[in-house]
């Protein structure tokens, strides 16, 4: 092994923990590598309505440990708790693990208790919800993206807004994430204001609600108007298209290029 290569101690009597992606919801959605991983684990951790989704893939042998939508510290932690008994956990999140989940708080916590390297890991990726979102309207992202968070409950808004300004005037495809909560209304408003400063009104916008899943709902609007639906909430992604994305029918589309170069 050279420096800055790493190599995982299986055979510490620890249980290894698998870090599943589950997707954006529909069943159809969950990679086989995810579903053999929660079918194979002995004990299943994650948000309590996504365990109570896969309940019919789940065994009565299996330890259920759903957990509330703040209590992800405890997750890990409860987690890292049983694999060192030895036990096969699966640490279930939404979308892919890694984005905006459960992957990185793992290993930090891990990387506390020193145990990064010695209790065996292993992540299984999810299909993102700005996959999933993105799908539901045809090709709005093919091009350079950002995704923005406007959860400022970990994250400064005052960072938020920064990324927001830089990515208008980049001209990325712009998602965001966690446009609205119960608690979080003007984020969206505020976050439209700001990109208004350096993107035309009319620029297309899709909002995606509950992706892949039986009630998913989606709009096809203007950056004006983001903020002006009811099935904006938690469940819900937008995407702000470039200088190039155009609409037809119930598509987005954004410009690869292609027509720069070739004759279409
Ligand atoms: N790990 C996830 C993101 C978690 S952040 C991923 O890889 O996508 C949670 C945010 O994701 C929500 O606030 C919402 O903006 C978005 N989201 C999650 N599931 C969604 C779905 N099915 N449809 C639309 N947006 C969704």
């Amino acid at each position: 092994m050279q420096e800055g290569e790493r190599q995982c101690n299986d055979s510490s009597g620890f249980g290894k923990i698998t870090v599943v992606g589950t997707g954006p919801g529909g069943t159809n959605h969950l990679s086989p590598a995810a579903l053999n991983a929660i079918k194979t684990s002995g004990v299943i951790i994650g948000y309590s309505t996504y365990l109570k989704h896969v309940n019919n893939i789940l065994r009565e042998d299996q330890e259920k440990l759903p957990f509330s939508m703040k209590d992800e510290i405890a997750r890990c932690e409860t987690a890292i708790a049983k694999a060192m008994e030895g036990k096969g956990v699966c640490l279930a999140s939404g979308g892919d693990a890694g984005i905006y989940g459960m992957s990185g708080l793992l290993l930090e916590i891990m990387e506390k208790k020193s145990l990064v390297g010695k209790l065996p890991v292993e992540f299984i990726p999810g299909i993102p919800a700005f996959c999933a979102a993105a799908c539901a309207v045809g090709a709005p992202i093919m091009n350079d993206f950002c995704v923005i968070s406007l959860s400022n409950l970990l994250t400064p808004w005052e960072e938020i807004k920064k990324r927001l300004k830089l990515a208008s005037e980049g001209d990325f495809v712009i998602i965001l994430y966690n446009p609205k909560s119960k608690k979080r209304k003007d984020e969206l408003t505020m976050a439209k204001e700001l990109l208004l400063e350096n993107i035309d009104k009319d620029r297309p916008a899709a909002i995606v609600k509950a992706a892949s899943r039986p009630d998913e709902e989606v709009v096809i609007t203007t950056l004006e108007r983001i903020d002006a639906f009811d099935i904006i909430s938690m469940n819900t992604t937008i995407i702000i298209g470039n200088k190039t994305t155009f609409v037809k029918d119930l598509f987005m589309i954004t410009k690869r290029g292609y027509d720069n170069k070739y004759v279409l």
